[in-house]
């Protein structure tokens, strides 16, 4: 018996990983009677007599996962957004940090399209960037077109798992091209997301870029909070949930409620007043949600 990772899935097997080799396994016959399903991302131990011929027979507990791209064990995601065209989004931004938080994934923030903005232009990139630094967010402000500058985010993701996320054309798979030449994932002009359009399908991959492995499919093809709880989102604000403890009563919701800790914040400056918007926003739309049966 054997230890590794799957690094991928195609047509019913599974690319185990382990050391430097690779293995094509099926999973164990009665996976599918218990209703298992291996993911890209998990760790597993597997039998093989030879490189095309394994079978998983367990696998270790998911620190995490994602449904798409489905994959277990994510270490990192990073959030796309583009400094112009389109437009710098921070409610859809704040959409992203939301579902991530939600799933137990450590967000990066990364600003594309640096070079179309003049510095009196990007002031306003700026004031951002400060906002979700002093949440304690990693940010960074790039050209993909420029190589030095991609190159500073490998080692964000070396010796990591990653996931990109992020609405379509803001650069995502010029960033990885960019990363790893011998990827030539299709852009914009080309085909939707990471090539994969919209069409995708079960088929995801690790690939290795910068030292790490990044899925080549890209994360959250929905936006909606459907399996987000009301109680679950203050939690998902690091900047409220740090100060939750010290609002008057035990269960607020940082809305109406008086003697908030999370409200005054924001009176003070202290929270920003976008984040704090879309957190109110956020809440109503998971209030007004149809129940499901
Ligand atoms: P995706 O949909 O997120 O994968 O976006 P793409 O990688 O397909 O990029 C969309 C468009 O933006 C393409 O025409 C890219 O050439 C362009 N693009 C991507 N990154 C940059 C950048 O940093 N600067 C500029 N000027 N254009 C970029
Ligand atoms: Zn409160």
């Amino acid at each position: 018996m054997t230890e590794g990772r799957i690094i991928k899935a195609l047509s019913g097997f599974y690319y185990v990983k382990s050391g430097d080799d690779i293995f094509q396994c099926r999973g164990r016959g009665n996976f599918r009677k218990q209703n298992i399903t291996p993911l890209v991302g998990d760790f597993v131990e597997f039998d093989s007599q030879n490189p095309d011929e394994g079978y998983i027979l367990s696998i270790k507990k998911r620190r995490n996962m994602l449904i798409r791209p489905p994959v277990a064990n994510i270490d990192q995601a990073i959030i796309v957004s583009s400094a112009a065209k389109p437009d710098f989004n921070p409610l859809l931004l704040d959409r992203f940090l939301v579902m991530i938080e939600s799933k137990g994934i450590e967000p990066i923030i990364l600003i594309t399209k640096k070079d179309l903005k003049d510095e009196s232009e990007l002031a306003s990139i700026y004031h951002y960037q400060r906002i979700y630094e002093n949440i304690g967010y990693s940010v960074k402000l790039i050209s993909a077109l420029q190589s030095e500058e991609s190159g500073g985010l490998k080692h964000e993701l070396a010796g990591r798992v990653s996931v990109i996320a992020g609405q379509s054309g803001v650069g995502k798979s010029s960033l990885l091209n960019a990363l790893n030449t011998s990827l030539k994932l299709k852009t914009d002009d080309i085909s939707a997301s990471l090539g994969r359009g919209k069409h995708t399908t079960r088929h995801v991959e690790l690939v290795e870029v910068g030292g790490g492995l990044v899925a080549d499919t890209p994360g959250f093809s929905t936006l909606d909070f459907d399996d987000i709880m009301l109680d679950e989102l203050p939690d998902c604000f690091p900047e409220i949930s740090e100060r939750k403890a010290d609002c008057k009563f035990r269960g607020c919701f940082h809305n109406k409620e008086p003697k908030c800790a999370v409200k005054q914040a924001v009176a003070e400056g202290e929270i920003a007043q976008s984040r704090y918007n879309h957190y109110l926003r956020f809440m109503n739309e998971i209030q007004s949600r149809k129940p499901r049966y």
